[in-house]
C-alpha cells in the first residue's frame, strides 16, 4: 500500500521518535561515533548527526560539520541494516554431556525486540530485500533472520547528498525508496515529506501533526532527487552478467590482486554479503560446548577450503570469485545482480580499489 504525501514541521521528529517508543519499538538510527556515521540506540533527536556531512573517496572517509540545519544531508556510512537481522556474530545452540555420557542440544531460540530503524537509505532496502530472498525465500527457511525481520519497522530517507562513491542510480536502487519501507522521508529546508507505505507505518505516521503538502515542497523533493542522481561513478551500460563470465582466465585478475590485501573490507561492509561460518566453542569444563555462525567472507583464505585442500588459495582467484559472484552469477541464483551501488566496497577499501573500475576493466575489454 502507498498513502497520501503529508508534511510535517522538524518539530515533529522527536514526536516521532516518542510515537515509536510509544508503540514499543527501540529506535536505532544515525549518529555519529569514532569519526564515523553509524547505526545505534536513539532517544533523541540530538542523537541525529545534524550539520553534518561526509566526503568519501576511493580507501576514504572523513566528516565535516557544516552551516546545515538538516539532520539527513549525509551518505551511508559503513553500516546498512544487514548487521540487525543478519548478526555478525550468534549462538545458535549449545550441547551438554550428562555424567552419564547422554550428550543434550539446545536450540538458542531467537526473542528479539521490536525495532524501528530511522534513516535506512534506498540501496540498504534493496540490499533488505536481497537478503530477504536469501534468507526466507528459499528452501530453507532462517528462523533468526525470520523473527528479526518480522519485528523490524523501517523509516526511510531520501538520500540528498550522495557520496562521490555511490552509484545506485546505476544499478536502479536509489537514490529515493520506492517500495519496502513502512515510512518514507524526504528532508525538506523546514520540515518532511513523508508517505507511508504500510499499515503500521500509517498508524504512526497519523500520530504526527501533518500538513496536507503544498506543490512547491512537491517541488522541492523533485529537485533532491534529480540532483541526488547526478552521481560521479556508474557502472558499465553492457551485458556485465555474461562479459564477466567470459573473462575468468584474463591475466587482469592477477593486476588487481597485486593491489589487494585479501582483507575483507569489502565483504564486510557490503549490505548483500551473506557468507558465514560456523564454529563450535567449548567450555573449559570439557562437558558443554556453544555452536556460533559468524560472518566469513570470500577473501579468507579458509573460506574455500575443502576437504583438506584450500580451492582459492591465491588472492587473485578470491577477487575474481567476489566480482564474478556480485554481478555474474548472483542474476542465477537471485535474479538481479547482487550489487545495489551502495560505494561502500569503493570507500572502505584501504588500498582503493574501485568496484565499478573493475568491471569496467572486464566488461569493457580494455585490457585485452
Ligand atoms: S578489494 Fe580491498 S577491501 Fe576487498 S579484500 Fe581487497 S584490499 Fe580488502
Ligand atoms: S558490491 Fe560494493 S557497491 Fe555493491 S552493494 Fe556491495 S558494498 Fe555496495
Amino acid at each position: 500500500m502507498k498513502s497520501e504525501r503529508y508534511f510535517f514541521q522538524t518539530s515533529q521528529l522527536q514526536n516521532l521518535l516518542d510515537k515509536l517508543q510509544d508503540a514499543g519499538y527501540t529506535c536505532v538510527g544515525p549518529q555519529v561515533r569514532d569519526d564515523a556515521i553509524i547505526y545505534d540506540e536513539i532517544n533523541s533527536v540530538e542523537q541525529f548527526p545534524r550539520g553534518i556531512n561526509d566526503q568519501q573517496q576511493p580507501g576514504s572517509y572523513s566528516l565535516n560539520s557544516n552551516q546545515s540545519t538538516k539532520f539527513f544531508s549525509w551518505a551511508n556510512g559503513p553500516q546498512a541494516i544487514k548487521p540487525l537481522l543478519f548478526t555478525a556474530k550468534e549462538k545458535l545452540w549449545q550441547s551438554k554431556q550428562s555424567t552419564d555420557g547422554q550428550i543434550t542440544f539446545k536450540t538458542c531460540d531467537p526473542d528479539p525486540k521490536p525495532i524501528a530503524i530511522i534513516g535506512a537509505r534506498a540501496c540498504d532496502i534493496a540490499a533488505m530485500k536481497i537478503q530477504d530472498q536469501h534468507f526466507l525465500q528459499q528452501q530453507f527457511v532462517d528462523p533468526y533472520y525470520k523473527a528479526r525481520r518480522g519485528n523490524l519497522l523501517i523509516i526511510a530517507v531520501n538520500c540528498s547528498h550522495p557520496a562521490d562513491t555511490c552509484f545506485c542510480h546505476s544499478t536502479g536502487d536509489g537514490p529515493f525508496v520506492d517500495d519496502g519501507a513502512d515510512i518514507v522521508l524526504t528532508e525538506l529546508e523546514n520540515g518532511f515529506l513523508c508517505e507511508a507505505q504500510t499499515s503500521q507505518g500509517e498508524k504512526i505516521l497519523h500520530g504526527l501533526l501533518l500538513e496536507d503538502c503544498k506543490n512547491e515542497q512537491l517541488e522541492e523533493s523533485e529537485r533532491i532527487k534529480s540532483n541526488a542522481s547526478k552521481q560521479k561513478r556508474k557502472l558499465p551500460e553492457f551485458d556485465i552478467k555474461s562479459r564477466l563470465f567470459n573473462e575468468l582466465n584474463n591475466d587482469a585478475w592477477h593486476a588487481i590482486a597485486s593491489e589487494c590485501l585479501s582483507c575483507g573490507n569489502c565483504t564486510s561492509v557490503c549490505p548483500t554479503c551473506f557468507c558465514h561460518g560456523e564454529n563450535d566453542v567449548p567450555e573449559l569444563d570439557g562437558k558443554s560446548s556453544a555452536h556460533f555462525r559468524e560472518w566469513d567472507s570470500c577473501f579468507g583464505q579458509g573460506h574455500s577450503y575443502i576437504h583438506g585442500i584450500t580451492i582459492r588459495s591465491q588472492t587473485s582467484q578470491r577477487y575474481r570469485q567476489w566480482l564474478v559472484h556480485k554481478f555474474s552469477t548472483w542474476h542465477e541464483q537471485y535474479g538481479r545482480s547482487g550489487c545495489v551501488g551502495c560505494g561502500r566496497c569503493i570507500t572502505w577499501c584501504p588500498v582503493a580499489i574501485d568496484v565499478t573500475e573493475s568491471v569496467a576493466q572486464f566488461v569493457d575489454r580494455r585490457c585485452d
